[in-house]
């Protein structure tokens, strides 16, 4: 038996496994079973490379086995296994790309405070040395295919570890652990009772491809319903699953499935809800989007995958190209992370644009619900500014009943229509009864009303739908003369000179300017805001923010 150190790297993680604060300790069980599915895939992939393989790759299983008396849980795998060699490099050391990185920044978290460092060990995942969290003595027994012997590995997380051989080892590894005693200051759960290691295999690897026995029995349901050919899959396995990872308790509205393969392959299973999520419009709203990598899921509320405007779609994007220790800081950075969030931007979007065309009436039921959410994406996705717009529907003064699109709106514009008209208020009433729409009213133009908060934000940064530029009725010289009425306007506001400059005088605390207009029918006078100005109804919600 030798004695060996470990790599200080891997000196400083362990002890932050021991003295962790990170709440989510069920974890490890995610990391062990994640690496006993990796050997299995390995060793599957090795046999189809060498034919000459003395392995059985007929029955690759993961096997948990707990033991009350000695309080112990192992996880077994026939897969791959190690040399000693590899136990030592793999084991003794990290090599991990980004664990310096990762040391330090968590250096600086911990003079700053305790829960910040928990967050960052969770996104930054663990793997092996997790046991550390709730074993305070791992035993790992592995053997490579090719090696005569096996192999034992022993620690307890201190700055040793033993090694030594062992005669007949069976194929792949078995990783034991001696538990904390649960009466310890952690309070940690029983993780010999099956009800716990269950739960926490069906809430963390059920979709792992390979069997995870416990007792005899299969515990999860390795349905990865995102690999499974979208035609082999029912309405009704896909509703099961939305409300599992929705909690919503309908079945969604829409599926869309994604597949890219290539040089970096991913699966992506997401949702539209029938009803908004009851966070939708809360200060730290979800994001609905879960990562998996490989079948293993990694991070819930994956905002690299989902702008905020697009919240409310839930789902899972599965990547085959990203370690398992992907941290939120790795994929912030990561071009294809970019490319693929752009993608499923776009999808989700072209698919709410079908959804239109083809259920008007799910369409109408889904913007009812988000809406308002969607219309925040005009502010903040100008790459698919145009694509948003085409999916979003308003009142108008077309119909009091339906709402319109503005592609509508445009297949009703009259000859020499040149603008789409708007007018933002606090209800279609106050909107209706404006004085600035007389004009409009008298001509025959259509205007829209918008009365969401939103609306008030976001009309400033559309500039035009299609070619049309939008033209609130409340603001500036609304252009709706034709020649003649502009030189017979011009000759009465000569005839009114007098007039208007003393009005102008008279009301130069209040006013900019006095001028004739011809929007008004039957209103003698209205008070218009300059085109730059922001609209009363703004007005009234920066004051509200205390702006
Ligand atoms: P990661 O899985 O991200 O590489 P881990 O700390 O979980 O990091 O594991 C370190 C390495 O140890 C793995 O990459 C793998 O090579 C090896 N290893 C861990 N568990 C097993 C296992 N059950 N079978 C074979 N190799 C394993
Ligand atoms: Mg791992």
């Amino acid at each position: 038996m030798e004695t060996l150190e470990f790599q200080s790297e891997a000196r400083q993680l362990l002890q932050l496994m021991i003295h962790s604060i990170y709440s989510n300790k069920d974890t490890f069980l995610r990391e062990l079973v994640s690496n006993a599915s990796d050997a299995l895939d390995k060793l599957r992939l090795e046999s189809f490379r060498d034919k000459d393989m003395q392995v059985d790759v007929d029955d690759l299983h993961i096997v948990i086995e707990s033991d009350p008396a000695e309080h112990t849980l192992t996880v077994r795998d026939n897969g791959i296994g190690m040399t000693r060699e590899d136990v030592v490099r793999l084991i003794g050391t990290i090599a991990k790309s980004g664990t310096a990185e990762f040391l330090k920044q968590l250096k600086e978290q911990q003079s700053g405070g305790t829960a910040a460092t928990s967050d960052l060990i969770g996104q930054f995942g663990i793997g092996f040395y997790s046991s550390f969290m709730v074993a305070d003595k791992v035993t790992l027994v592995t053997k490579y295919p090719h090696a005569e012997k096996g192999v034992r590995w022993e620690s307890s997380g201190e700055s040793t570890y033993t090694i030594d051989d062992v005669e007949d080892a069976p194929q792949g590894t078995s990783v034991t652990l001696h538990l904390k005693p649960s009466d310890d200051e952690d309070r940690l759960p029983d993780y010999t009772e099956p009800a716990k290691i269950r739960e926490i295999v069906k809430r963390y690897s059920d979709f792992i491809t390979w069997p995870v026995r416990l007792g005899g029995e299969e515990i999860n349901s390795r349905k990865a319903l995102w690999a499974r050919p979208a035609s082999e899959v029912t309405e009704e396995e896909y509703a099961e699953f939305y409300r599992h990872i929705s909690h919503d308790w309908n079945a969604p509205l829409e599926t869309i499935r994604m597949q890219a393969e290539g040089t970096f392959e991913y699966q992506a299973l997401l949702f539209l809800p029938a009803q908004a999520p009851l966070d939708l419009f809360m200060r730290d709203a979800k994001r609905g989007v879960q990562l998996y990598v490989k079948r293993v899921f990694i991070m819930d509320d994956c905002a690299e995958l989902m702008p905020e405007y697009l919240r409310f779609v839930k789902g899972v994007v599965d990547a085959a190209d990203l370690s398992l220790n992907v941290s939120r800081e790795i994929l912030q950075q990561d071009r294809q992370i970019q490319l693929m969030r752009r993608r499923l931007v776009k999808k989700v979007l072209s698919s709410i644009k079908s959804l239109q065309s083809s259920r008007p009436e799910d369409y109408a039921k889904l913007w009812g619900e988000v809406g308002p959410a969607l219309k925040e994406g005009l502010l903040s996705d100008h790459d698919n500014r145009d694509a948003i717009l085409e999916v979003c529907s308003f009142a108008s003064t077309h119909s009091t009943e339906s709402l319109t699109t503005l592609a509508e709106y445009v297949g009703r514009m009259k000859d020499g229509q040149e603008h789409i008209y708007f007018m933002t208020g606090d209800s279609r009433l106050a909107v209706e009864n404006s004085p600035h729409m007389e004009a409009l009213r008298a001509k025959g133009f259509e205007v829209l009303i918008l009365t969401d908060p939103i609306d008030e934000m976001w009309v400033d940064s559309v500039p035009a739908f299609d070619g049309k530029p939008l033209q609130s009725v409340a603001k500036g010289q609304v252009d709706l003369e034709t020649d003649e009425e502009k030189s017979a306007a011009a000759a009465k506001a000569e005839e009114f000179a007098d007039l208007l400059s003393w009005m102008g005088s008279s009301l130069e605390e209040n006013v900019k300017e006095v001028r004739l207009s011809t929007r008004l029918t039957t209103s003698p006078a209205c008070v218009v805001g300059d085109a730059h100005d922001i609209t009363p109804t703004l007005e009234k919600m920066y004051k509200a923010m205390g702006q």
